[in-house]
């Protein structure tokens, strides 16, 4: 009898093992069956790496890529072709994360009941959120330097300019040996991540407007403090300054000192509250996760790493949605690619619906935040290099350690008509405001006048 007993405890576990794994593959192939099938070793899509259907447009139905039975045609203008290049990726599937890889299922028309059309059927038609022409601005911007643009719609989430330096004409690909080398293959926008420096002062600066009695605050900065057994450094002595000075003239003394009064918990809270420990998925597409430490033991890493110094490392795309979330009184649209897609015929399939997250900061963090921010460019960089933005922004000019410094610009248009948050980084460019400022500001006039 017991024994009975035993084997019936043992079928009843085995079934519900088995409805649990019947479970769990019904739940992923309805939401990865697309993946599955677009998967390149499926025969039935792919023949000689070549999808066959499908094609894929930007924002304005400008024409990128069209799959045909003799292989992938890309757009007209090789100017074109090298700026899209991560965001639409090519034929041989070298960029992991461009669209023909990624939304594959999507080009050919899979659906998790009918399965995929046959090859060299009609395909659909792919519609990305990118401008084509905004995204040449800012390839030409970056001037043959590594590095990457971002530009996104804070209110509905649609990214208009996906960017990644260096890249190459589709059409005359380069060898495996170079790309290697040159990490041409990476989209350094959502898959890479930076030393931030001094942009990341604003992450800093919302853990202090949330914890700490700022106003009334000050700091004497002489341009070198004594933490620990080593100095935080300033380019110059910033004299007397307040919360929202330091910010400004981007004072590492003063944001040295705020980090220690915070502490490296408070900080560790931080990072991954706003977002930049985290993963976003975007069509599916996962962004880099940054990697940040914050001494217990050392108070000048620890200053330093309130500086965006030390061993922090950032991924450029965590920070132009938090920049849009400032921008959002708090709250997250986050980023999406894919616009529409449409029957080869043109009939829409889809529809936009933008994916609203949870806020990062408070409503009042975030206002403080954003007069903060309008004062950076007012008091530092100057409105007259940003004609006709309502810009908000912060630079930064992270040492690499050879040397050298990474530049980058980050921020936002505090515009109803024009919610645009952005991010600019060139990879070992100089200082952040001089480089990536006027690169920020290239880009965002051909945002507006290609509306
Ligand atoms: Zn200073």
């Amino acid at each position: 009898m017991r024994k009975l007993e035993r084997r019936a405890v043992i079928c009843l576990l085995l079934s519900v093992f088995l409805l649990l794994g019947l479970a769990v593959f019904c739940f992923r192939f309805v939401t990865e069956g697309d993946e599955w099938a677009s998967f390149p070793a499926n025969k039935h899509l792919f023949a000689d790496g070549n999808l066959g259907c499908g094609s894929i447009y930007d924002a304005d139905g400008e024409l990128l890529l069209r799959n045909t039975a003799d292989g992938a045609v890309y757009a007209e203008d090789s100017g074109i072709r090298r700026a899209t290049l991560h965001v639409v990726g090519d034929a041989a599937g070298n960029i992991a994360t461009g669209a023909e890889t990624k939304f594959a299922g999507k080009l050919t028309g899979y659906n998790f009941i009918n399965g995929t059309y046959s090859r060299g059927g009609d395909g659909r038609r792919l519609y990305l959120t990118v401008d084509a022409d905004v995204c040449e601005t800012a390839y030409n911007a970056l001037d043959g330097r590594k590095g990457c643009v971002g530009v996104y719609n804070y209110k509905t989430g649609e990214v208009i300019c996906d960017v990644s330096s260096p890249s190459y004409d589709p059409n005359d690909p380069i060898t495996a040996e170079k790309a290697e080398d040159g990490g041409y293959y990476i989209n350094r926008l959502l898959s890479a991540t930076f030393v931030p420096g001094s942009i990341f002062k604003t992450v800093t600066a919302a853990a202090v407007i949330d914890h700490l009695d700022y106003e009334g605050w000050t700091y004497h900065c002489d341009g070198s403090a004594r933490i620990g057994d080593s100095n935080v450094t300033c380019v110059s002595a910033h004299g007397d300054v307040t919360f929202e000075d330091a910010l400004c003239q981007s004072c590492n003394g003063a944001f040295a000192a705020l980090t220690l009064e915070l502490g490296a918990e408070t900080m560790a809270g931080y990072v991954d509250k706003l977002g930049f420990t985290k993963s976003y998925s975007i069509n599916g597409i996962r962004t880099a996760k940054g990697r940040f430490v914050f001494s217990e033991t050392n108070e000048a890493a620890l200053g330093w790493s309130g500086a965006g110094q030390s061993e922090d490392m950032l991924n450029p795309c965590s920070m132009m949605i938090y920049m849009g979330a400032v921008a959002n009184h708090g709250r997250v649209v986050v980023p999406q690619l894919v616009s529409a897609v449409k029957s080869d015929g043109g009939f829409p399939l889809s529809v936009y619906i933008p994916r609203w997250r949870l806020r990062l900061v408070s409503a009042d963090t975030a206002s403080v935040l954003r007069e903060m921010l309008r004062n950076n460019v007012v008091n530092n960089y100057g409105e007259g290099n940003f004609p006709g933005l309502s810009l908000c922004a912060k630079s930064g000019t992270a040492e690499v350690g050879d040397g050298t410094s990474h530049a980058w610009f980050t921020g936002f248009l505090d515009d109803e008509e024009h919610p645009y948050a952005f991010i600019v980084l060139v990879e070992n460019g100089g200082g952040g405001a001089k480089v990536a400022g006027p690169v920020a500001n290239r880009v965002l006039q051909a945002v507006i006048e290609n509306e």
